[in-house]
């Protein structure tokens, strides 16, 4: 069985043979046809061919090398907040570590969900959704990652984008990842040694996040939590949260906000389809209505375009596309 293409996608029987292979050489869950739309906080996106639940280290690198020897295309998905899938979907195959059944559907049972605390050294897996870690911080009286509260997501996709919010980053106190390479080879990379920028982590480029232990300092639970509420409140306050997004679209180029860019040349309310830019916030498109990928890929084109010619810069996307 070779690599799968977009034609395959619609080959039911060519997929379901691959994935008959997968569940007698993996251990975990293999679904096929799997819509995206239900993994993305988008709500859009076409069917993953091959879905995959691997069920735990083992099985994922059991997975890569199936995907290798087949030549197949492999995504790793966190909880989706930050990608935008075709309407095509993705003729390869899709490897969850969150045991998402949907997005907002979070089961606690994966592997990959854990956290473990010692002195000012807290882990977790991949899996685990940002906010229950900074909850724990608070718990053990933990300093360094309130300003990332409210931020949806995970460990992995976390690292993968360098989150960030109010000035922190996400790998601001990273100690160490444990990482598997697409060979699957696990190894453990002091965390001052892997390349963050700005919403991007070229140091993580063709890795697999497994595990991130970051290093805290000592602070009061209350003032913890004092700060980890103010900094919801103030997202709260910007009321962005309502309607399916990716949060900001594209990046801040050097020098400036591409929120103000896109307000200055009357982004917002824009619509393309049943998506528009939101009137809260010129970077944020919402799916108003029953809005598709191309309909938001749409609307990207022209704000692009609009903001180019205005002043000659070319906004870059912050959230990742599959499949375009
Ligand atoms: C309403 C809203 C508000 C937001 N606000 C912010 C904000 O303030 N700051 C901010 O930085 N972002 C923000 N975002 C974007 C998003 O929340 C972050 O990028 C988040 O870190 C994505 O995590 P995820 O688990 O959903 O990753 P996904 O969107 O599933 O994946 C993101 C990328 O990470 C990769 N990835 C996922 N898991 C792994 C892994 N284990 N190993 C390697 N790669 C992996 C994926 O392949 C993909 O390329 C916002 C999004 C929304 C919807």
């Amino acid at each position: 069985m070779n690599q799968l293409d977009r034609k395959d996608l619609s080959d039911r029987q060519l997929v379901e043979l691959i994935a008959e292979d997968i569940r007698s050489s993996v251990e975990g869950r293999c679904i096929v046809h799997e819509p995206l739309s239900g993994h993305t906080s988008f709500r859009v996106g076409g069917p993953a061919a091959l879905y995959v639940y691997p069920a735990g280290i083992e099985a994922l690198s059991s997975l890569l090398q199936f995907c290798r020897d087949r030549s197949l295309n492999t995504l790793i998905i966190g909880y989706g907040n930050n990608l935008l899938v075709s309407d095509a979907g993705f003729a390869g195959c899709v490897i969850d570590l969150m045991e998402t059944t949907s997005h907002s559907e979070r089961s606690e049972e994966s592997p990959f969900k854990y956290i473990a605390v010692e002195g000012e050294r807290i882990t977790a897996g991949a899996g685990v959704w940002l906010n229950d870690l900074i909850m724990q911080t608070a718990d053990n009286g933990l300093t360094g990652m309130e300003e990332l509260a409210g931020i949806p997501g995970g460990i992995g996709g976390g690292m993968s984008m360098n989150c960030g919010a109010f000035g922190r980053f996400i790998s601001d106190h990273l100690e160490e990842l444990k990482i598997m390479e697409l060979d699957g080879e696990i190894k453990t990379v002091t965390g001052s040694k892997i390349e963050f920028g700005y919403r991007i982590a070229p140091g993580l480029k063709n890795r697999i996040v497994l595990e991130a232990a970051f290093d805290l300092q000592r602070e009061k639970a209350e003032i913890v939590n004092r700060v980890i509420a103010e900094t919801i409140a103030e997202r709260e306050k910007r009321n962005i949260m309502t309607l399916p997004s990716a949060g900001s679209v594209f990046r801040n180029p050097e020098g400036y906000y591409a929120a103000r860019l896109l307000d200055s040349v009357g982004a917002r309310g824009m619509k393309s389809g049943g998506v528009e830019v939101s009137s809260l916030h010129a970077n944020f498109i919402v799916n108003s209505g029953n809005g598709t990928a191309a309909d938001i890929m749409n609307l990207i084109l022209r704000l692009k375009e609009k903001v180019y010619t205005k002043y000659n810069l070319e906004l870059k996307l912050e959230l990742r596309t599959i499949g375009f």
